[in-house]
């Protein structure tokens, strides 16, 4: 009897690796979740109080388990083992989710258990079974194939940010990667990190054609898309011979930092240049005086960390090994758990700036609740990103802050959209505009 059952998971010694695009190396994770609900709530340690105890925006905002990770992973190993059919219900589940990483961090505080690894291969079977993705993620890889950007945009017009005055070197340490949403609805950031680095004295170069570098279709389970784009684009920063490949999205800075290499097959450390966000730079060169503020903000500021700046970067180490009872792995297998995010140079960079207030809000870093945007959500659920971003705006509103700075073009449209819709007097700023201007008195 026991033979029959579908119990791969319970198999001692096996196999496995860190490779989304088979479902089965999850299924001992999938099968583990205890459905304790540690992913659902800020840690205990801090527990800031009933009002904002809850981290997962998915199981928050549809107020049912499925869409909690505990849900996902059942909906997933009953899919592995070929006991469940996907259905709409089903595709909405997966879908409807940030991939914020909420819940992979949480759950790795008692369990070490592959969560955030087994939601992105959850969509990769969805594609691979012919589902998935959303209509609204179909359009948007209509778009890079077309234009190489995702949002349709003309490829020509790309560098159309550029200040003038400012002209990228032909040849540097540093490459800007300014990323799809810097280039075409946000040039605002781009613009102030290049007169960031000119501030700075550093030299840029730009990419000889800077294609999108995939992040939606990675989130959405386009796993032979992204990988391809990925070849691409590494082997076009690598002929730069750049050192330092500089972002200014945070969905920018995960997808090379950690997604690219996971694609890859390669870890973070093997790409050959290092990955830095603006605001990494930034504080080395406060820290060593080659960037000092002049212009002081009289404001109480308070700072949005974005899921792919913090808990999700975490360098990525490919893993291949033997899985025993009560889950011991073999080799030793170093577990991500969002303790490297870039926590402290955003906010060492704030406090630096003359008159700045910092005010914290009770989910902080790790435990931060998403904006609601990132990872294709935006695009196929836009009212769960609007109402994700309302609550997020009611931590703003408890400190009361009256700007609220994030270092991601995602982060910072999705609440100017929240913003507006509730008519807030709260600005939104990226990091980057802030430096530039606390620079320019
Ligand atoms: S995913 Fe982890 S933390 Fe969440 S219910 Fe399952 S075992 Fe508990
Ligand atoms: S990734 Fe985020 S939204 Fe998705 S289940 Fe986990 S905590 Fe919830």
């Amino acid at each position: 009897m026991t033979a029959e059952l579908p119990v791969r998971y319970c198999r001692p010694k096996s196999e496995f690796k860190f490779d989304i695009a088979d479902i089965q190396n999850f299924v001992y994770d999938m099968s583990r979740c205890i459905k304790c609900k540690g992913c659902t709530w800020v840690d205990h340690t801090y527990m800031p109080g009933a009002r904002f105890m809850t981290r997962c925006p998915s199981a928050a905002m549809y107020k049912f388990d499925a869409y909690g990770a505990y849900g996902k992973m059942r909906i997933g190993h009953a899919m592995a083992e070929g006991l469940l059919e996907w259905n709409e219900k089903a595709l909405e589940v997966v879908y409807a989710c940030t991939l914020c990483g909420a819940c992979d961090v949480g759950c790795k505080r008692n369990l070490d258990l592959e969560i955030e690894l087994a939601l992105e291969s959850l969509r990769v079977k969805a594609v691979q079974d012919g589902v998935g993705p959303m209509p609204a993620h179909k359009k948007i890889a209509r778009n890079i194939e077309q234009y190489h950007n995702s949002f349709g945009a003309e490829p020509d017009k790309r560098r159309a940010w550029m200040p003038e005055g400012i002209a990228p070197a032909e040849k540097a340490d540093v490459l800007y990667f300014a990323g799809c949403s810097a280039s075409y609805t946000n040039a605002e950031i781009a613009r102030a990190t290049v007169k960031i680095l000119q501030a700075a004295g550093i030299d840029f170069m730009l990419m000889p054609e800077e294609w999108c570098c995939g992040n939606i279709l990675f989130s959405v389970g386009l796993l032979d898309q992204a990988r391809e784009l990925a070849r691409r684009n590494l082997e076009e920063v690598r002929r730069t011979g750049a050192k330092i490949l500089l972002v200014s999205c945070a969905e920018g800075y995960r997808m090379w930092k950690v997604d690219v290499p996971k694609m890859l097959e390669i870890s973070t450390e093997e790409l050959g240049f290092k990955v830095v966000h603006l605001v990494e730079l930034v504080d080395e060169k406060l820290k060593d005086g080659a960037l000092t503020f002049k212009k002081p903000l009289s404001s109480r500021v308070t700072y949005h960390d974005a899921c792919s700046l913090g808990r999700l970067s975490d360098p990525w180490i490919p893993y291949e090994g033997k899985r025993g009872w009560m889950g011991c792995v073999e080799p030793r297998l170093k577990r991500r758990r969002g303790t490297q995010g870039v926590y402290a140079q955003p906010r060492d960079i704030l406090k630096a700036i003359p008159a700045v207030e910092l005010v914290e809000m009770p989910r902080m870093r790790e435990n931060a609740f998403c904006c609601g945007a990132g990872r294709g959500t935006k695009e196929a659920f836009p009212e769960f990103a609007a109402w994700a971003a309302a609550q997020r705006m009611e931590e703003v509103r408890e400190i009361g802050a009256e700007t609220l700075v994030t270092a991601c073009p995602w982060c910072k449209n999705n609440f100017a959209r929240a913003i507006k819709a509730s008519a807030d007097d709260v600005q939104v700023q990226d990091i980057s505009e802030v430096i530039c201007a606390a620079l320019e008195g």
